[in-house]
């Protein structure tokens, strides 16, 4: 099973019988499909899983009752009826490429009338729905794999010396919480904690006082792997079911003060937000590219690297990053795009992550997330965390109307948003990926 491969569901002249659904409608056309769970906002059901399609979500509880599908894509179904996506994940690209091909042909202009019937039955507007989480995470690791980044905010901390050692020849990352994972709508307290002033010889104690946001990419895992057997960067990409948004909200004060010489520690637990849908890497197929490096950079040890990951080991994911100030949602003003970048420009692949993270016999488990590490592109404006767009401070943002900001203020909203598009192929969005701040308490 190969994701990256091109097939009938990728075929942009491909129409459904439910008009949002077709392509130029929005994020979600038939050439989309992602998945996540469910409920109708306010209700006492139980969350299920739900396929974004146009302007709706299909319950796939209700769908798996109609008995439309057959074979592997009815046993992926029936995977998808509970409270959270861990068990289609363990299934593995087979079933979920079956389930994909069903609910494709289920939603295609040419399905037989009863079967629209039943599958109308099966749809929930989407401005009617609340989320959760569209898997329970077992664990939560956070890359740290763009040059651009690590050399705007390295310039920051070791002016001489902006790259660490190790950035060119491994994906760094750190071990985070699942405790303090949202989902999209997640609002929680500015973090308290230790920081050390400039020219101070000794930490105070307190709220954050450079709160900021990290533009990333959630890597959701599909079937792991048994502890001690590493997962090749030829075979990492199955291992892999889709990928989302992700926030990793960072405490820049409490952060810089504590990360030596172990890492982030509190400056990140305090809250992670995701977006709600997973896209799959089936959908990702036709807006993949090469991946490359520099020829004067430091090339991949032989173990992180692969023909298929230089043929096809990127991705084009635009992505834009938002700010909503409450004085802005007071009086009605709309919020300020503060960048736009693509993750094409990664140092590091998603395979070469998953690689990295099992060679030495870690073991990943269905429904673990994989944060990219923040997405920055080379460009002024394409820089993913407000620390590098204001130098650190230095350079406050001007959003107009005698609004400023050098980092995150109470009552700020970010929301992340991405999309594919190409000629000759849909664009399929991610949606949003939305937190806000509120006041510190016990300060
Ligand atoms: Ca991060």
């Amino acid at each position: 099973m190969h994701a990256h491969l091109l097939n009938a569901s990728h075929d942009v002249s491909r129409r459904s019988w439910l008009a949002s659904a077709n392509p130029g409608a929005g994020d979600f056309p038939l050439q989309n499909l992602p998945f996540g769970v469910f409920r109708e906002a306010g209700s006492p059901d139980s969350f299920r899983g739900g396929v974004a399609i146009g302007d709706q979500v299909l319950n796939l509880r209700a769908l798996a009752g109609e008995g439309l599908l057959q074979g592997d894509a009815a046993a992926a179904l029936q995977a998808c009826t509970g409270d959270t996506l861990n068990g289609l994940l363990a299934l593995g690209a087979p079933a979920w490429s079956a389930l994909r091909h069903g609910l494709f042909d289920l939603l295609l202009d040419n399905a037989a009338e009863p079967v629209q019937q039943a599958v109308r039955r099966c749809l929930v507007p989407l401005s009617q729905i609340e989320h959760r989480l569209p898997t329970q995470p077992g664990d939560y690791t956070d890359f740290y794999t763009s040059i651009d980044h690590a050399l705007n905010v390295g310039r920051l901390i070791f002016p001489e010396r902006p790259l660490t050692p190790n950035f060119q020849w491994l994906p760094i990352a750190y071990h985070g919480r699942v405790s303090s994972m949202g989902v999209s709508g997640q609002r929680f307290h500015r973090p308290m904690g230790q920081s050390l002033p400039v020219g101070a010889s000794a930490p105070v104690y307190g709220p954050c006082a450079r709160l900021d946001y990290e533009l990333e990419l959630a890597i959701y895992i599909g079937p792991g792997n048994a502890l001690g057997q590493p997962i090749g960067l030829g075979q990492a990409e199955s291992h892999i079911f889709g990928i989302g948004l992700l926030n990793d909200w960072s405490a820049r004060d409490h952060q810089f003060w504590e990360m030596a010489p172990l890492g982030p520690f509190l400056g990140k637990n305090f809250a992670t937000t995701v977006s709600p849908w997973i896209v799959t890497l089936e959908a990702l197929a036709p807006y993949r590219l090469p991946w490359s490096r520099p020829a004067e950079h430091p090339q991949p040890l032989p173990y992180l690297e692969a023909a298929s990951n230089r043929e096809h080991g990127a991705i084009d994911i635009q992505l834009q990053v938002w700010l909503s100030t409450a004085a802005q949602r007071q009086t009605g003003r709309s919020a300020t795009c503060l960048s736009k970048t693509s993750f094409r420009h990664q140092y590091w692949s998603i395979g070469q992550m998953v690689t990295q993270h099992t060679v030495g016999g870690c073991n990943l488990q269905p429904g673990d997330v994989l944060g990219s590490g923040t997405v920055s592109g080379p460009a002024p404006g394409e820089a993913g965390a407000i620390i590098e767009l204001t130098e650190g401070g230095r350079k406050p943002l001007d959003l107009g109307h005698g609004e400023k900001r050098t980092f995150l203020e109470d009552g700020d909203m970010i929301s992340l948003t991405g999309w594919c598009e190409k000629p000759g192929y849909a664009r399929i969005g991610f949606g949003q990926c939305r937190g806000e701040v509120l006041p510190a308490v016990g300060s």
